[in-house]
């Protein structure tokens, strides 16, 4: 047995079962033995791709839908720009390019990454070579000025608890350990108060996820925002008002059982964009396909400028890549958009209503 699953096994048959949420976290972030603490995950070699490794015009055009948004609010100075869970870097490796030449922008801006992964935190050291970075485990030390952020793929490896419906109470999903294996148990049907407003849209039987974290963050950034001024950009697979089972697996690229490569495989599920909306006292912007955010700040012209100094295998992989970012059958729908800005402010441009 792998040193984290001795840990997981141990630790269940001294306290019993476990929340889906302990797993996840301690699968990914166990300081010694975590999927997120032990390497980079991301590309060809790694488990999974996404939108910035895909295309340098993902980045490129989220930055300038930021400084839009801190144009319009005034252009405050000094101001935070922050990434949580920024992977190798190159998505606020793109920002600060596409960025350059909007007067005052970078001189106002402090760069602050949220990163729990040493392995990712140099590799975002060396791509952002040049800039002033300062990096940290926790929005809360966040300095009290204006907020721009983004987080591309963070909130679907935050921890989630899942519930099955029983009569008006409610089942935790759990991990066990039985007969030599791990497996996923029921706990005791109990009431759950912050699952009240789920009664009346679900039947015996149905499961929902709910992410305390994830609606902690959201409160917390959206706090910061209506406080200082300033906009969000959450991008994320998922949906309004989740319904299911959405804990999923993937190990080098494919799907795989969460209770198996554990530590080895990178574990998510997807985002209730509501519960983000609903914990958030700022405003917050319509739930936005991220082929449609992307079409609206201008991808197709970016793309045909792009494609000027390209031709032959660069070329269509370039075109291949445009397709993949907005492409309903491809990330264009899965994915989506919301963005938190202060209720005086306008919505970051690409997510107006
Ligand atoms: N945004 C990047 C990487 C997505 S992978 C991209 O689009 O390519 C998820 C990122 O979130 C990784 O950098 C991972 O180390 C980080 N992460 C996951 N859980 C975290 C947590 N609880 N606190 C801080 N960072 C976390």
């Amino acid at each position: 047995m792998k040193e984290l699953e001795t840990i997981l096994r141990d630790r269940i048959l001294a306290q019993g079962p476990i929340p889906v949420a302990d797993f996840m976290a301690e699968c990914l972030l166990n300081p010694r033995f975590g999927y997120y603490t032990t390497r980079d995950p991301l590309g060809a070699a790694g488990d999974f791709t996404t939108a910035p490794e895909i295309s340098q015009m993902f980045g490129e055009l989220l930055g300038l839908s930021l400084a839009q948004a801190w144009l319009d609010q005034g252009a405050p100075a000094p101001f935070t720009l922050a990434e949580l869970g920024p992977g190798r870097g190159t998505l606020m490796a793109d920002i600060l390019r596409a960025t350059r030449t909007v007067p005052g922008f970078h001189d106002a801006a402090n760069i602050w990454l949220v990163e729990a992964s040493e392995p990712l935190r140099s590799a975002q050291e060396s791509t952002l070579a040049g800039h002033r970075v300062e990096w940290t485990d926790r929005i809360a030390t966040l300095p009290d000025h204006p907020l721009f952020l983004v987080a591309n793929e963070f909130f679907d490896a935050l921890p989630i608890h899942q519930f099955i419906r029983h009569g008006d109470g409610w089942r935790e999903r759990r991990i066990g350990f039985e007969d030599g294996q791990f497996t996923f148990v029921l706990a005791p049907p109990a009431p759950e108060p912050m699952l009240s407003h789920r009664l009346s849209d679900t039947r015996d039987g149905d499961l929902v996820e709910v992410a305390p974290a994830a609606a902690a963050l959201s409160k917390s950034i959206g706090h910061g925002i209506e406080a200082h001024g300033g906009a969000a950009l959450v991008i994320d697979y998922g949906d309004w008002h989740s319904l299911g089972d959405t804990l999923q697996a993937l190990h080098r690229h494919k799907p795989s059982n969460p209770l198996e490569n554990m530590g080895d495989s990178d574990l998510t599920a997807h985002v209730d964009f509501e519960v983000l909306a609903r914990a958030s006292p700022s405003a917050h912007t319509r739930l936005t396909p991220q082929g449609v955010f992307l079409e609206r700040l201008g991808i197709t012209q970016r793309a045909k400028a792009l494609a000027e100094h390209l031709d032959a295998k660069p070329l269509q992989s370039h075109i291949a890549a445009h397709r993949r970012l907005t492409h309903p059958s491809e990330m264009g729908t899965l994915f989506k958009v919301l963005g938190l800005y202060p209720k005086s402010a306008k919505p970051p441009p690409g997510l107006e209503p």
